[in-house]
């Protein structure tokens, strides 16, 4: 739901500078069909919000979660949760990537590894706090692998696990990341989840409470 800028080009490759100004999901289509004229590709020209997030998800065998805010990550897994769906997440910071994959009941989900968002001045977004431009390619390429696996059903995918990258030291280590019994959306007493507009605490927050 934004179209293409200038500060944008280093980190997002489906665009280019003749592209500035068109709506970024007619420059991503362009690209991917200019690559491969076989794909199908079905854009969604609008904020995910709670009032669209089940009707555009349903379907799909596997979510790749690139979105760079805490609300939204709540929102995706709250719903892929809700209709069963995997996440294959990733997220960076300046100089950092992380990358696991929410196997909804399987393994833990988002709210299990990262309960409660962190105060917002810690949490800059790309625009605000910079990232290394190549960073992001390597994070999704990783995403891209672990969704291939997961369509294909090989190797180990990334459940339960939580990959991360240093570029400072070029450096990955993996990090054990469990269900939690007691969370919110996943837990064995979780109530029934919600899908509503969220909070600063990223909770659902039922219109008109
Ligand atoms: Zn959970």
């Amino acid at each position: 739901m934004d179209v293409v800028d200038s500060s944008n080009l280093q980190r997002q490759i489906l665009h280019n500078l003749d592209r500035v100004g068109m709506r970024k999901v007619d420059s991503a289509r362009l690209t991917l069909e200019a690559m491969n004229p076989d794909l199908k590709v079905l854009t969604y020209d609008t904020r995910l919000g709670a009032d669209n997030i089940l009707d555009i998800i349903d379907g799909y065998d596997v979510i790749v979660d690139g979105t760079d805010n805490f609300p939204t990550r709540y929102l995706v897994n709250d719903a892929a949760l809700l209709k069963n769906i995997p996440v294959v997440h990733g997220s960076i910071f300046r100089f950092e990537g992380q990358i696991t994959v929410f196997n909804p009941y399987v393994g833990p989900c988002y709210r299990c590894m990262i309960p409660e968002p962190p105060p917002a001045e810690l949490a800059p977004s790309c625009a605000e706090a910079g990232v290394l431009g190549v960073l992001p390619g390597i994070v999704g390429s990783i995403q891209a692998i672990e969704t291939i696996k997961l369509i294909l059903e090989l190797g180990d995918p990334l459940v339960g696990r939580l990959l991360t990258y240093d570029a400072l030291d070029q450096s990955f280590r993996t990090f054990k990341v469990r269900r939690d019994p007691t969370c919110p959306a996943c837990g064995e007493d979780a109530p029934p989840i919600v899908i509503a507009e969220y909070d600063d605490l990223c909770m659902p927050h039922p219109v008109g409470v």
